[in-house]
């Protein structure tokens, strides 16, 4: 193992050297050797197996016994119920050795936070020393969406620092103009709500009063901040102690040696798992994301109140040397809304793709990210060229992104025959519901609802997609207990089921995805959010399989819930299917429905319904091939509408006395025969629909949105223009025109 360079004599760092000197000598050694800690050999692993195996389990499970505990400090139903925290553990330079289990996309986006602090010398301004505490939840520093708050403690042996110990848990509301944690409709980072850029906010394990008094002011309901913050301290505090007892039992030159090692080995096992589980190559999907903000003019500025789309080009490289490099090449322009990610946020993605695929396993730490390379263009949405874009819902793009890479990677695990790792993509965790207003106990509030955090679950190689499991970001998410969100907010469950037909037909359906209808209850005033894609569907199912549905918005106001409530009469307790909503049939009422799931928040009443359409996985492989008594077990489940089993999966079923659905099977068989031959006399070979379709390609003869993302794509990419020339056989002179069919000016 290789010592730092002793560049000055009053440092932090190990003999004395300055921290940021040890950031510098780390990456210079990695970058001359290849190898973590310049680490040719795992000397601890190779003569000590058991000793590293235990000490590697022993932090982990700190770790994790971390988290544990310190869910039960925090009052917000975001934490309890939902689980949506991460700790982690890392070297003095900010590269993480281990990670609790949670929401695993803050493993490096921390990591980042930490190396901002030691470039700008933190360790001369404000300090750095023992029970010290800092936080950050700017996302150009180290984050996703402001909306997550980390807090950082480093951690000391006899003077020298040892490493950091970090926690970061998603906030109820950010103290924006708009209640909420991800305000929609904000088209800049100075109405994104509280920023706190890597700051230092207390010593002595004590929180500085100035900092609590801000909170105070600076957030709706800072006492959901306050406890969070607890119950991250509190957590890393347990991280401190059991890095403490490891140290004192193995001693600080064993510990020192571990933690190199243990990074080199991560790094090592992700290129292991990447030679044998894929096929080396390029793997390219697109996915898409609508903005639809034109009909918010006059809620919003004009320059932001437009319909735009979003283009996100994956590309995913495996070299034959176990090389692994994304690429956002290609990708649009940012907008004015509060949709932009940051390099950092797009780690996070990253993390959260990587540790449930090619690094499934428990030693998950920053050796991974040092064996990917990523590309985040800039000027894109992935990377702009402004320092002031909004970025609180950074996710509506993240997850289209790494859907995209989901899908890369299972063609790869297919080439190599990995059929068990291959999963139709994350859907898009949607929808989310958030508000705000004076809530139910007459306080002034916004609320974040999380239980998207179970969305439906793809399909995967031979097996169905899981109802409502998890969302993408959180392995372990949960919809959580309905009396915990209606603690917080002013709305009533009645009825929350699994909505049919959200689950993307295919020989494996996606996982269903539910719904839940609620009630706005002892609020005078309320302002509301949806968010879904509407117009689009993000991606594609997997090897002929469809994706889950795309969401639209059903908006119910005026009703006559209170004199329904008065006099006894049926309400609506689920809505179960759009072309015969139970809502519509149950409830009179103002009923607006429409594809804007992104929109500026509408103002609602008490006793306004809201229905929230949570969505479902995509599917895999083409749906005539799937097993018809599966079909009838969905129509039987209520996972599949009647009218679509002859539709969608050429299957025919009759219901017997008791209401059962029953298979016919040789109906089945001739209707399936029947759709196949349809098939083939509709179909015209590829060359032949390009011919057609090449025309409207030159002219970007597309809806708006699409031809002003393809445009923005085409000027800020050379690469990206040449592939869609050469995809389309356009001639080499070729570039985008000014005006497209309908003669607008642009
Ligand atoms: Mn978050």
């Amino acid at each position: 193992m290789s010592n730092v360079a002793l560049e000055h004599d009053y440092g932090i760092g190990w003999g004395g050297a300055s921290l940021a000197g040890m950031l510098e000598e780390s990456e210079r050694i990695f970058s001359e050797t290849g190898h973590y800690g310049g680490l040719d050999e795992l000397p601890l692993k190779a003569t000590e197996p058991i000793r590293y195996e235990k000490m590697f389990s022993r932090l982990r499970g700190g770790l994790v016994g971390a988290r544990e505990t310190a869910m039960n400090i925090s009052a917000s139903p975001i934490v309890r119920e939902v689980g949506e925290l991460c700790f982690a553990l890392y070297t003095p330079e900010g590269d993480a050795i281990t990670l609790s289990t949670g929401i695993m996309a803050h493993v490096h986006t921390m990591s980042m936070a930490i190396k901002h602090m030691i470039r700008s010398d933190y360790e001369t301004n404000p300090g750095i020393a023992p029970g010290d505490i800092f936080v950050n939840n700017d996302p150009q520093l180290g984050g996703v969406h402001n909306a997550d708050v980390m807090n950082f403690l480093p951690l000391f042996h006899e003077g020298e620092i040892v490493g950091w110990a970090a926690g970061v848990v998603h906030e109820l509301d950010v103290g924006a103009p708009q209640p909420a944690s991800m305000p929609i409709g904000t088209v800049s980072r100075y109405e994104d709500g509280l920023i706190l850029s890597c700051m230092k906010v207390g010593s002595n394990d004590t929180l500085n009063r100035d900092y609590e008094n801000r909170i105070e002011t600076a957030v709706r309901m800072p006492f959901y901040w306050v406890l969070d913050e607890k119950c991250r301290i509190a957590g890393c505090q347990i991280i401190r102690a059991t890095v403490e007892r490891l140290i004192a039992e193995e001693g600080i030159d064993t510990y020192k040696l571990f933690m190199r090692e243990v990074i080199e080995d991560a790094r090592r096992a992700f290129k292991r798992n990447l030679t044998q589980m894929t096929v080396p190559g390029t793997y390219r999907v697109p996915s898409f994301m609508d903005v639809p903000h034109e009909e918010d003019k006059g809620l919003m500025p004009d320059y932001a109140a437009v319909n735009s789309m979003m283009n996100c080009p994956l590309s995913l490289t495996i070299g034959r040397d176990a090389s692994f490099h994304v690429d956002l090449d290609g990708a649009n322009k940012w907008g004015y809304h509060s949709f932009n990610c940051t390099p950092s946020g797009l780690q996070g993605g990253l993390w959260v793709v990587l540790s449930q695929t090619l690094v499934p396993n428990d030693k998950v730490n920053d050796g991974a990210y040092l064996a990917t390379s990523f590309n985040t263009p800039y000027g894109t949405w992935s990377n702009p060229d402004n320092r002031s874009v909004s970025n609180t819902l950074s996710w509506i793009f993240l997850i289209p992104c790494f859907t995209g890479l989901v899908h890369a990677l299972s063609r790869a695990f297919t080439a190599r025959g990995y059929l068990e790792e291959v999963l139709a993509a994350y859907p898009f965790t949607g929808n989310i519901t958030q508000g705000g207003g004076i809530n139910h106990h007459g306080q002034d509030a916004g609320w974040s609802n999380f239980e998207h955090s179970s969305c439906g679950i793809s399909a995967r190689w031979g097996y169905d997609g899981e109802v409502s499991g998890a969302a993408m970001w959180n392995p372990e998410g949960d919809m959580g207990d309905v009396e915990a969100w209606e603690l917080t907010e002013p709305l009533l469950y009645f009825g929350r089921r699994i909505r049919p037909n959200t689950g993307g037909p295919g020989k494996q359906r996606g996982g269903s995805g539910w719904e839940c209808v609620r009630m706005l209850y002892g609020t005078e005033r309320q302002i509301l959010f949806h968010c879904n894609s509407g117009h689009v569907f993000q991606t594609s199912g997997l090897y002929g399989g469809y994706p889950g549905s795309s969401g639209y918005r059903h908006m119910i106001t005026n009703t006559d819930m209170k004199e329904r409530i008065a006099q006894g009469l049926p309400y609506p307790v689920e809505d179960r299917d759009t072309e015969d909503s139970q809502i519509v049939a149950n409830v009179e009422a103002d009923h607006l429905i429409d594809r804007r799931c992104h929109h500026f928040p509408v103002s609602q009443s008490e006793y306004d319904l809201y229905l929230s359409v949570l969505n479902g996985g995509h599917g895999l492989g083409d749906p005539l091939d799937r097993d018809p008594e599966a079909v009838v077990a969905d129509l039987n489940s209520g996972d599949v509408l009647p009218r679509f089993a002859p539709t969608t999966y050429g299957v025919v079923a009759e219901q017997d006395a008791d209401g059962h659905w029953v298979l016919d099977q040789s109906a089945t068989d001739a209707l399936r025969a029947d759709m196949r031959k349809q098939r083939l006399e509709d179909s015209v070979p590829v060359e032949e629909w390009m011919e057609g379709q090449r025309g409207r390609a030159a002219d970007l003869d597309f809806i708006e949105p699409v031809a002003k993302a393809y445009r923005e794509s085409i000027a800020l990419s050379e690469n990206w223009a040449a592939l869609y020339k050469d995809f389309w056989g356009l001639p080499d002179e070729w570039s985008p025109p000014n005006g497209d069919a309908s003669g607008r000016d642009r």
